[in-house]
């Protein structure tokens, strides 16, 4: 689908949403695709809390100055939600219903893994959605890359070196939780870029907590003072780890779960550009007639996918990084 459907005075129009949970660089990214698309002529309409807004008629009509002073913003001016309702068969139907009712032909989607199965199924009842990769955890298959991530990590590694310092001070045990539910991205960057001397995330931990234990033990042993361990959300129990090695090895440990502070802030300079870059081909890509595709970045360039396709595919951790991270945790 051009930018003219059919008749040349039929301009195209867009919804654009963020859904799933808020990552830093959203802001650039709605910023960027309704600029592009006003550029080209087209009209965009916000949707205000994601699915839930869309299924609800939340709609907001968004020109060029509708996006002023955002792209240093943290969170999203859309709002974000999440929307039980779409996991029904009937929910989607309905929200493709809703589109057309309102004139609008295409959807940018912007979240993660769940956001986009949503814009998949609402495709399925015949309306063209491009998704685009916000999480700050990294967890979207299809794309190196994703709006939030970078933002996320150096705000939980300036919280770490904070913790690091008092740490220092009392020579104590810290262990520190960082987002990631399913994924461990972020804390094996921090792990790496933190110097922790263990990284627990949920694709390589075996819960030998003993061998943790042992080799705090060990490190005290040889006279090390500070030992700092990164834990992903996904595995957890960080309180309760804390106690079991405070126990064990007779050394102070003190638990610290970051938490929220992880998702806000003001996106950094990467998420900024790569989110513009995305939101920007996310609305070229419309316009070239291209339907159903998830905007990814994959081996250094900024590039699209079929949807389905994206969404079948599983990622692992970076093994190579994890490899270096296990010769520099000592
Ligand atoms: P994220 O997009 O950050 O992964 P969620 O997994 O919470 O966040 O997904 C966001 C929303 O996408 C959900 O609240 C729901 O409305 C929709 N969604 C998730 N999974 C599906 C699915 N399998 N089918 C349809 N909609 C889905």
């Amino acid at each position: 689908m051009g930018l003219f459907k059919g008749k040349k005075e039929e301009v195209m129009t867009i919804g654009v949403l963020t859904s799933g949970g808020d990552a830093p660089g959203m802001n650039a990214a709605v910023r960027a695709v309704v600029r592009t698309a006003v550029h080209a002529g087209m009209k965009v309409k916000g949707i205000r809390r994601g699915y839930s807004g869309l299924l609800e008629e939340d709609f907001i009509d968004m020109e060029t100055r509708s996006v002023a002073d955002i792209i240093q913003r943290g969170g999203t001016i859309l709002y974000t939600a999440r929307c039980p309702e779409m996991m029904n068969p009937a929910g989607p139907e309905k929200a493709a219903n809703i589109c057309r009712k309102n004139g609008i032909d295409a959807l940018v989607v912007i979240g993660g893994d769940g956001s986009y199965r949503g814009a998949l199924e609402i495709s399925k009842h015949g309306i063209n959605v491009i998704a685009l990769p916000g999480t700050i955890d990294l967890d979207v298959a299809s794309s190196d890359y994703t709006i939030g991530f970078d933002t996320a990590l150096n705000t939980a590694m300036d919280a770490i070196d904070r913790v690091r310092d008092t740490s220092t001070s009392h020579e104590r045990c810290s262990i520190i939780e960082v987002m990631g539910r399913k994924a461990g991205h972020i804390a094996l960057w921090c792990g790496i870029a933190n110097g922790a001397e263990e990284i627990l995330i949920p694709e390589r931990y075996d819960y030998e907590e003993q061998a943790i234990i042992d080799r705090i033990a060990e490190r005290k042993k040889l006279g090390k003072k500070l030992h700092i361990i990164i834990n992903a959300e996904g595995v957890g129990d960080s309180n309760g780890m804390a106690k079991r090695i405070e126990a064990a090895t007779g050394l102070e440990t003190r638990a610290t779960i970051i938490g929220y502070i992880q998702r806000g802030g003001s996106p950094t300079c990467r998420d900024r550009v790569f989110a513009s870059a995305m939101g920007s081909l996310a609305v070229e890509l419309l316009l070239a007639g291209q339907s159903n595709r998830a905007v990814c970045f994959r081996q250094g360039e900024f590039t699209d996918m079929d949807l389905a396709e994206a969404i079948s595919m599983k990622k692992d951790i970076d093994t190579s990084l994890w490899d270096i991270s296990r010769k520099l945790c000592r």
